[in-house]
């Protein structure tokens, strides 16, 4: 297809779309309404914007963003902090201050995300949970839903400390995983243990859907700011949001214990997380239609697409599975070329720490490695998936796709 066909077939898909952008719009509205009214009911103002240095004591604006953010996630409390490198830097914080020696973490999602492997010792490092004594089982995924039938069985039979949900699919080829199934899940928990902690990875998976994870029973939730909720404007930093006793835990290990939650200087973002979580709501809208668009045309061209367009969505994420590396490679090259930032910059599949295979990553992004922005990338591995995510306005989002699409086009001409 030229240009213009390509543009031509865009338009074709987006019309048969309706449907699907409509029901997304709404929930973007009932999202923007509880945000709205978390900001109204704690009355931020301008004054919280101000922000401290040092040890950050008495910090107006983070403490009522932590409130504001505890709100609109249904949480009884959150720790909201740019001293959170990443998802992955709460990730570890949260497990950290939850285990003690000799405690037994389980997840039920199987492997977990990759940055976790050295953190939990599934990959040997000096400084891993496992180094401290803390073990570490897991069930895996059967038929894209947990096993309910083994975790029952372990439950009844190990003593565990933490339970880990991992709802974004990460690089695995599985599905990922919808509030509904989470939901039951817990309930299935419950019944049979009261006291183990349910922890939610619930990066990419904030706003998709109408309830978030701490809603539906789970003890406490960790996401990034670099995702979802920091709406493509926080700088960085990551959130831990559930029961208060979990939250203070997760504090004190953060900083140090006695000072908790009490120090940490917000070094001037407390204007952009606000304004961050403001967008989010309809930031995440523009990435699920994006999703939605690139699910129904790459499936029209003929690629095995995952979710389908109509499919229940878990997260923002789109697989796209090509079969083929250099169709991988130059679909990502083609969302690269249609960025904002660095589009003359061609991304090469490299060695990236903590993977086994090359990977290519394609995110011209205004924040380094933000992925709540257009962004695409995959290992090369069979069978050749691109996972794609993000687009902080649909038009820039669909200006990107057709890029990817145009680049994709020129393998025709190789073969
Ligand atoms: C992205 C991601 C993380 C890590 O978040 P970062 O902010 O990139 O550190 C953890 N778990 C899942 C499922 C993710 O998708």
């Amino acid at each position: 297809m030229t240009k213009k066909e390509l543009e031509n077939f865009i338009e074709e898909c987006e019309g048969s779309l309706k449907d699907e952008f409509a029901m997304i719009d709404k929930q973007s509205f009932e999202n923007s309404r509880r945000v709205l009214k978390a900001f109204q009911d704690h009355h931020l103002s301008m004054a919280h914007f101000d922000s401290t240095t040092g040890y950050g004591y008495d910090d107006l604006g983070r403490d009522t963003i932590e409130k504001i953010f505890a709100q609109v996630l249904g949480s009884e409390d959150a720790l909201v902090r740019n001293q959170f490198i990443s998802g992955s830097h709460a990730l570890t914080v949260a497990l950290f201050a939850y285990l003690r020696p000799g405690d037994l973490m389980l997840s039920i999602t199987g492997t977990p995300y990759d940055t976790l492997h050295e953190v939990i010792g599934i990959k040997e490092n000096p400084s891993s949970l496992k180094s401290f004594g803390v073990s570490y089982d897991q069930i895996d995924l059967k038929d894209d839903d947990f096993d309910e039938k083994q975790i029952v069985d372990y439950l009844q039979n190990h003593s565990v400390k933490l339970i880990e949900i991992q709802r974004s699919k990460g690089y695995s080829t599985r599905k990922s995983i919808t509030i509904d199934k989470v939901e039951h899940i817990i309930k299935t928990i419950r019944k049979i243990d009261k006291k183990v902690i349910i922890m939610v990875d619930n990066c990419y998976c904030e706003f998709v859907s109408d309830k978030e994870p701490v809603m539906v029973g789970a003890d406490v939730m960790v996401g990034s700011l670099i995702k979802n909720l920091g709406g493509g404007i926080a700088p960085n930093g990551a959130y831990i949001a559930g029961k208060k006793e979990l939250v203070e835990l997760a504090a004190e290990r953060l900083t140090l214990p006695g000072e908790g939650r009490e120090v940490g200087p917000s070094l001037g973002v407390n204007k952009s997380l606000a304004q961050g979580l403001f967008f989010a709501p309809s930031v995440v809208a523009s990435s699920l239609k994006i999703a939605v668009l690139t699910s129904y045309a790459l499936e029209k061209l003929g690629y095995e697409v995952e979710p389908k367009y109509q499919d229940k969505r878990a997260d923002i994420v789109q697989n796209i599975c090509f079969h083929d590396a250099d169709k991988l490679i130059r679909y990502c090259q083609g969302i690269q070329k249609g960025s904002p930032i660095d589009a003359f910059a061609v991304p090469e599949p490299w060695d990236m720490p903590g993977y086994s295979d090359k990977v290519i990553m394609a995110a011209g992004a205004f924040t380094q490695g933000s992925s709540i922005e257009l962004s695409c990338d995959g290992p090369i591995r069979e069978p050749f998936i691109a996972y794609q995510q993000g687009g902080l306005t649909y038009e820039y989002g669909k200006l990107g796709l057709l890029s990817a699409l145009e680049e994709l086009e020129k393998c025709k001409g190789d073969e």
